[in-house]
């Protein structure tokens, strides 16, 4: 799995500013997938660093290891300073997903998403690991399709992640009217139904970027001409890319 494009899965450049971090992350596809799991809660930036942080700790990334020595996973995960916040859970979701890894993917994550399978198989899979629910499954397969040039088919099956970034741009610029996942997700398909999950990153960046919760920054925003500034809406809940 190469990157297939010069914007990164996040910010535009990269994954994260740590070199090595963002390089394992794009080299290799269970890194990228232990990548995904961090993603909630904590900064995008820090999330996407942790499996490096991981594999700096306990001297290797294997599945089938992570799975057999999940006391050596939460040891490593705790140690100061914690690659994330919520350390025991993250740790048994990286060790639950090592093992399923190994048992179902012959320690391949790359196996998860061929070129050819649709989008909604890819999610199906996805949402089988620990920790991957609705919202990490559509961002991770609009990252394989976008960033990582994996050929899935089926684009108009795809979905904007259930993020507060996302959500709040879709409520203040008119695009949805009700914040569930339902609402919102219908509202992608309306809006872009050949490949309604097309939206999911630049939604994300307008709403890290200008959407802000407070005093967002509509001059300048890509939606200014368009959206209908309904500044006043707030949104809580924590992103799965904060
Ligand atoms: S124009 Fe303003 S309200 Fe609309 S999405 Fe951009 S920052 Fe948010």
């Amino acid at each position: 799995m190469e990157l297939a494009a010069s914007r990164s899965a996040q910010l535009g450049t990269r994954f994260t500013d740590v070199v090595d971090a963002d390089r394992l992350v794009r080299s290799d596809p269970n890194a990228f997938l232990f990548g995904v799991l961090f993603t909630q809660g904590i900064p995008a930036e820090r999330a996407w660093a942790a499996p490096f942080g991981l594999r700096e700790r306990l001297g290797h990334l294997e599945p089938s290891r992570l799975g057999r020595e999940p006391e050596a996973v939460a040891r490593a995960v705790a140690a100061p300073p914690a690659l994330h916040r919520f350390k025991h859970t993250l740790a048994a979701w990286v060790s639950s997903a090592g093992s399923r890894i190994a048992s179902s993917w012959e320690g391949d994550a790359d196996r998860i998403w061929p070129d050819g399978a649709s989008v909604s198989e890819v999610a199906g899979r996805l949402l089988e690991f620990d920790g991957i629910g609705r919202k990490k499954a559509a961002m991770t397969v609009e990252i394989l399709r976008r960033h990582f040039g994996v050929r899935l088919t089926s684009a108009e099956e795809g979905t904007v992640a259930y993020d507060v970034h996302v959500r709040r741009v879709f409520l203040r610029s008119g695009l949805a009217d009700v914040d569930d996942p339902d609402t919102i997700e219908a509202a992608a398909r309306l809006a872009f139904p050949d490949a309604p999950g097309l939206l999911d990153l630049p939604a994300w960046l307008v709403g890290r970027e200008h959407c802000r919760p407070s005093r967002p920054e509509c001059d300048g925003c890509r939606l200014e001409a368009v959206c209908a500034r309904r500044c006043w809406i707030e949104v809580e809940g924590v992103g799965v890319r904060s």
